[in-house]
């Protein structure tokens, strides 16, 4: 449906955005993930036409975007603060676009309490926005971009600005809205899990160009290189002899890539030369503790690995553990990922 084709944006003769080459189908989410600066605002201003090519093309069912303003494009943009009409209320806010666009009062309001519906904010019509969290300012925002039925939504940053619970929340009503308006959307953000609760498909974007695009879980488990898998949530990455070294312990097949590994990845527990009580020590590789650190869901390790070096580690709740002290670790091989080539950026191989 959407077509970019090495688009490019340039400020003042610097790219901000750098030969991206995306598509989203009809339908389908797309988010592009990346940290701020990177060039997902201006990505998506482009697309709306708020911002002109340098170079490329951006193309919508087949047709060139690039003589069409903005407001004939038929895409929304919902931001992170949602920019509501404060001295309107609920139902008029969402109801905007429709008015604009001459439908009638019937039809407006039946429209606007689906919507309303869809949101979760059925009795809300009434209230102004000034009256509202910021959970539920988003939620009317969101309605409100869905108005005016666009072919295209284009969201930047739509959950940034929510508390980590509240945005968890919302990210999973986001998906099931925007799946059950049949809606296509184009999504930034720099929150991974923004994306991953969203997105069908992702996009990694890092100084203006797209690193990595493939569906959601692919991505998450198969990161093209050692800065995206950081920047995915891997905690570390290995490379060379320490790599193979990690990966032969585990009784894993050998590899030619670096190896990236979860913070779940490494599961510590007593060693061989505890005491009665510490639990039983189970198989696994020799490690030293360098460092605990107590948590509510599981004890923080770095654990020294011989021929491998550090590693972030987590233990069982309550068990505790001086630095020093030999345990054992497991490595779970789901929580790892081989790179392919080698590793690029900053690998924390063996010191
Ligand atoms: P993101 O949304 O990923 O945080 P932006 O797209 O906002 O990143 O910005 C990408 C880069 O382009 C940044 O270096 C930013 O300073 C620059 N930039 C954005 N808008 C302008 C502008 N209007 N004029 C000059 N530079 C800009
Ligand atoms: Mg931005």
């Amino acid at each position: 449906m959407l077509d970019l084709q090495g688009a490019t944006v340039t400020f003042d003769g610097t790219p901000a955005v750098d030969d991206v080459r995306l598509s989203v189908a009809d339908g389908d989410v797309l988010a592009v993930l990346g940290p701020s600066g990177c060039g997902k605002s201006t990505l998506l201003r482009a697309v709306a036409g708020l911002e002109p090519l340098a170079a490329g093309r951006i193309a919508c069912d087949g047709a060139d975007l690039a003589g069409t303003p903005t407001h004939r494009r038929g895409f929304a943009l919902m931001f992170q603060d949602g920019q509501l009409f404060d001295h309107l209320t609920v139902a008029r806010n969402v109801g905007y676009a429709r008015r604009l666009q001459g439908a009638s009062r019937a039809d407006i309001r039946t429209e606007v309490a689906a919507l309303l519906d869809l949101v979760g904010l059925g009795g809300y019509a009434d209230r102004l926005p000034r009256t509202l969290s910021g959970g539920e300012r988003q939620r009317v925002a969101l309605a409100r971009s869905l108005a005016a039925r666009p072919r295209l939504l284009l969201l930047d940053e739509p959950l940034s600005a929510l508390d980590t619970g509240l945005r968890g929340r919302l990210a999973a009503d986001l998906r099931r809205i925007l799946v059950e308006s049949g809606t296509t959307a184009l999504l930034v953000t720099h929150d991974q899990e923004e994306a991953f609760a969203v997105a069908d498909r992702l996009a990694v974007m890092r100084a203006g160009r797209i690193v990595q695009e493939g569906p959601t879980g692919d991505v998450w488990a198969h990161p093209a290189d050692a800065d995206t898998a950081l920047f995915l949530g891997y905690g570390r990455v290995l490379d060379g002899a320490a790599a193979a070294t990690l990966l032969r312990r585990a009784g894993l097949p050998p590899a030619a890539g670096a190896v990236a590994l979860r913070p779940s990845a490494v599961l510590a527990g007593p060693g061989p030369g505890s005491g009665p009580g510490e639990g039983t020590p189970g198989d696994g590789i020799p490690a030293v503790v360098r460092s605990f650190r107590p948590a509510p869901d599981a004890g923080r390790l770095v654990v020294s690995v011989e021929g491998v070096g550090d590693l972030d580690a987590i233990g069982a709740p309550g068990w505790v553990v001086e630095p020093g002290r030999p345990v054992v670790v497991r490595v779970e091989a789901h929580a790892i990922a081989v790179l392919p080539g080698a590793a690029t950026g900053p690998a924390g191989g063996a010191p």
